[in-house]
């Protein structure tokens, strides 16, 4: 499916008449959504443009080496002197995490690479071919002719990094790696980014992994493999939330596994489960049932109850969705 209800240079040219923007992407941020905020602000603010940029949650430490990162602000600042709301790897307004409630659609334009999401905005760009926003940033940025500088090159060489597993899942396509090939020219060193992200462990964090490997289970015949994170081994390891952030790749890589399900403990009865497919199967309308969303192969929800009424609504939701895939 692809769906792009704007083009680049609309997007582009709505931009260079904006004066004051405010950048906003969705809540518990991965490196596309704090790597898109940042090259895109750093880049609109070579024109001169005040840009601030928002998340509602803080910067995830492997990625809070960014140029800018320590900029984000947490508290929404009061929108009423921007002319533009910029929502990058979101395009609906309760994806920030904030109140956005009341504010004139006009004001918005959002910029995504999500399917079924319904945009909100003056101008509504969702490109469910790019493999991160990362990328659309980027086209935008040289379609305005913007002197993409080393830091802006790096922070969308992490976002398109980030969504794709380092150039290695199926969203990966010869347009992500001309992306990559444009920012190496300008400047990105590679082995550097990938030492940041990858080469830089917290003790904690890979306890944490013995930790969550030791719940490995096999379900439905060995379809599906899950995974769980506790409150009690963020607290035995020393290790925070976000250190398992991709720990769904470890059940995900067992042979004959055609769903990975994470499932992390988030107190008050309450579960964030991370969701990631080896097969056909559309985990967005999966997660979009349990009340969340994202992509075919890569998704995720908040659900409610014990982590045994969690896991059941989830392999029933998951059944149905194989049933499906395979008919
Ligand atoms: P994660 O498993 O948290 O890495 O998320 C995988 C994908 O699903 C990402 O594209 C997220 O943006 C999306 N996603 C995760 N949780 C939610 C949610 N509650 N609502 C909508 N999309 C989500
Ligand atoms: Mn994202
Ligand atoms: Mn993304």
């Amino acid at each position: 499916m692809k769906t792009i209800k704007r083009t680049i240079a609309e997007v582009a040219r709505d931009l260079e008449g904006a004066a004051n923007i405010l950048i906003l992407s969705h809540e518990n941020p991965d490196g596309d959504a704090i790597g898109s905020s940042l090259g895109m602000a750093m880049g609109l603010r070579e024109f001169g443009k005040n840009v601030v940029a928002a998340n509602a949650t803080v910067v995830p430490e492997r990625i809070s080496w960014l140029v800018g990162a320590g900029e984000i602000v947490t508290e929404l600042p009061s929108t009423r002197g921007f002319d533009t709301i910029l929502l990058l790897d979101c395009a609906e307004r309760e994806r920030t995490g904030f109140d956005l409630s009341g504010i004139p659609e006009e004001r918005f334009i959002s910029i995504d690479h999500h399917p079924n999401t319904a945009g909100v905005g003056r101008k509504i760009l969702i490109d469910t071919q790019a493999a991160a926003t990362g990328e659309l940033v980027l086209e935008i940025l040289l379609e305005m002719s913007a002197n993409i500088e080393t830091a802006i090159a790096t922070a969308l060489y992490v976002a398109i990094h980030t969504d794709t597993g380092g150039f290695n899942y199926s969203n990966t396509t010869r347009m992500t790696h001309m992306s990559a090939s444009i920012l190496l020219d300008r400047g990105v060193d590679p082995a550097e980014v990938h030492r940041h992200l990858f080469g830089n462990e917290r003790r904690e964090r890979v306890a944490l992994l013995g930790e969550v490997l030791s719940t490995l289970e096999l379900e439905l015949g060995g379809r599906v493999a899950t995974c769980v994170v506790t409150k009690k081994m963020l607290e035995k390891t020393g290790a925070s939330p976000e250190d398992s952030d991709d720990f769904v790749s470890y059940p995900r890589s067992i042979r004959g596994v055609e769903v990975a399900v994470l499932l992390k403990e988030q107190g008050d009865g309450k579960y964030r489960v991370s969701l990631r497919a080896n097969t056909d199967v559309d985990l967005s309308l999966v997660a979009k049932k349990l009340g969340g969303g994202g992509h075919k192969k890569a998704a995720g929800a908040t659900i409610s109850g014990s982590m045994k009424e969690a896991t059941a609504t989830l392999l029933d939701a998951l059944t149905e969705a194989m049933e499906r895939a395979a008919s």
